[in-house]
């Protein structure tokens, strides 16, 4: 477990060092990796829009069928239906 947890930190020691080598190269500032683009708070993941009903979801919510994109078993149910 310390073994473990020691092997984490000289991890995470040497990234750093690295990661500061790096930038000194360059010359750069620190600078946040990507601008915050405006918007839903919810920015992490892919949004996919729901054949069924045309509404927008997080693509780990949504209900793949026969390849087709929906927001849920009822949606993709009565899609089927249809
Ligand atoms: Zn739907």
């Amino acid at each position: 477990m310390i073994v473990r947890f020691l092997q984490i930190l000289v991890a995470f020691v040497v990234v750093r060092i690295l990661w500061g080598l790096v930038r000194s190269l360059f010359g750069k500032p620190a600078s946040p990796p990507r601008a915050a683009p405006t918007g839903a708070t919810e920015q992490r993941g892919e949004v996919v829009r729901c054949e069924g009903c045309d509404l927008h979801i997080p693509k780990e919510r949504a209900v793949v069928r026969d390849g087709r994109t929906f927001c849920s078993d009822a949606c993709a149910v009565s899609d089927a239906e249809a």
